[in-house]
C-alpha cells in the first residue's frame, strides 16, 4: 500500500463556549489516497465540516484543535508555521465553500478575483495571471468573456463553477469540498457534480467531499465515512455502503432514501434527534436512537473494528464478527 496523501489520526476539535467545552470531533481517523474521492457524511452537528476545516487549519476561535495528527504527504499540518501554512493552502490543498455568493467578493469582477489568486501567491505576473484566469474559466466551461462579470450577474451554478476554478487555480493535490452544491437545485447540482468528477479524473487531484446527503456521496465517492455526534460510525468503500452498510446508523440512513434502480420499498427513518453535544450520551452516542441497542451500548464506547477490505465500523455488535472478504 502506498503512503496516503492525507492521514488524519485521532483528531479532536473542541468549541470553547460559555457553557463549557463542546467536543465536536472526537477521535476521528481516516486516510485519503492520491487521486481518491472520500466522502464524509452525517447529520448537522456530526462534526464533518469541522473535521474537514481542521485539516486545512481553517478553524478560528472558539474552535480549538485539541489533539490528534494531520499528515499531508508525510508533513505534520498541525505543526506548520504561518509561512508553511500559506504555501500549503491553495497550492497543495484547497477548499470549495458551501455558498458561492458569500465566498465571492460582490464588488470585484470574477476575473480580478481569479487573477488575484496568482498574483497574491506570486506565481504569475499580472498579464500572465489574466491569461491563466481565462484558461481556468474555460476549464469549468464558462466563457472567458465573463471575466468582467460580477458575481450577481452569474447564475448559481456558474458562481459555484467559478469557486471550483479558483480552488483549482494552483493545481492542488487535494480539494476539500464542503457541501458544494447545497444551495443549488437538483439539476444544477448534478451538472456541478458531473463537472467535479470529470475534472478530478482529468487532473488527478484527491477530493474530501463533505455532505449530509449520503445517496449523493454513494454515487460520487470511492469510499465514504459516516460520522455521528463527532465520532466515526463506519468507513467503507461506497460499493459496500450501497448494499446498506453494517453499522445500525448507516443502515438507518441508507433505508431513508429510495433506490433509483432497485425494487420499490417502504422508506424508514431514524427515530429521535441527534444528541445535545454539550452532554452527549454515555457509551455509544447512537444508543438512545439505535433499534439494535443492548445493555452494553449505554455503558461502554464501541471500538473501531476492521470488518474487511478498507471497511471499519464502531459498534459492539460488530466487534466479534468475522471480517468480510472482497468488499
Ligand atoms: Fe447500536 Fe449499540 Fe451498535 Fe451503538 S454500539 S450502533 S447502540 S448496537
Amino acid at each position: 500500500m502506498p503512503d496516503p496523501l492525507l492521514s488524519v489520526r485521532d483528531l479532536r476539535v473542541d468549541y470553547i463556549t460559555n457553557h463549557g467545552i463542546v467536543r465536536a470531533v472526537d477521535g476521528v481517523s481516516f486516510d485519503l489516497a492520491e487521486g481518491e474521492v472520500l466522502g464524509l457524511a452525517g447529520e448537522s452537528g456530526s462534526g464533518k465540516s469541522t473535521a474537514a476545516q481542521a485539516v486545512l487549519r481553517m478553524l478560528g476561535p472558539p474552535a480549538v484543535i485539541s489533539g490528534g495528527e494531520v499528515l499531508f504527504d508525510g508533513r505534520d499540518v498541525l505543526a506548520m508555521d504561518d509561512a508553511e501554512l500559506r504555501k500549503f493552502r491553495w497550492r497543495e490543498a484547497s477548499l470549495v465553500f458551501q455558498s458561492a455568493m458569500n465566498a465571492l467578493n460582490p464588488v470585484i469582477t470574477i476575473g480580478e478575483q481569479l487573477t488575484d489568486v496568482y498574483i497574491a501567491q506570486r506565481v504569475a505576473t499580472p498579464s500572465k495571471a489574466e491569461a491563466r484566469a481565462r484558461k481556468l474559466l474555460e476549464l469549468v466551461e464558462i466563457d472567458p468573456d465573463r471575466m468582467d462579470s460580477f458575481a450577481h450577474e452569474l447564475s448559481g451554478g456558474m458562481r459555484q463553477r467559478v469557486i471550483i476554478a479558483m480552488a483549482l487555480a494552483l493545481e492542488p493535490r487535494l480539494l476539500i469540498m464542503d457541501e458544494p452544491t447545497t444551495a443549488l437545485d437538483v439539476v444544477v447540482e448534478r451538472d456541478i457534480l458531473g463537472k467535479i468528477k470529470q475534472l478530478q479524473q482529468q487532473l488527478g487531484f484527491a477530493v474530501l467531499f463533505i455532505s449530509h446527503d449520503l445517496s449523493l456521496m454513494l454515487s460520487l465517492c470511492d469510499r465514504v465515512g459516516v460520522l455521528y455526534a463527532g465520532k466515526l460510525a463506519e468507513l467503507a468503500p461506497a460499493q459496500s455502503l450501497r448494499r446498506g452498510g453494517q453499522h445500525p446508523y448507516t443502515r438507518g440512513l441508507t433505508a431513508s432514501f429510495p433506490s433509483l434502480r432497485g425494487p420499490r420499498r417502504v422508506l424508514q427513518g431514524i427515530g429521535g434527534t441527534p444528541p445535545d453535544m454539550r452532554a452527549p450520551p454515555s457509551g455509544c452516542r447512537f444508543h438512545p436512537r439505535c433499534p439494535d441497542a443492548v445493555d452494553q451500548c449505554g455503558q461502554s464506547v464501541p471500538s473501531v473494528t476492521p470488518l474487511g477490505h478498507a471497511h471499519l465500523a464502531a459498534c459492539h455488535l460488530l466487534e466479534s464478527q468475522p471480517t468480510e472478504t472482497g468488499a
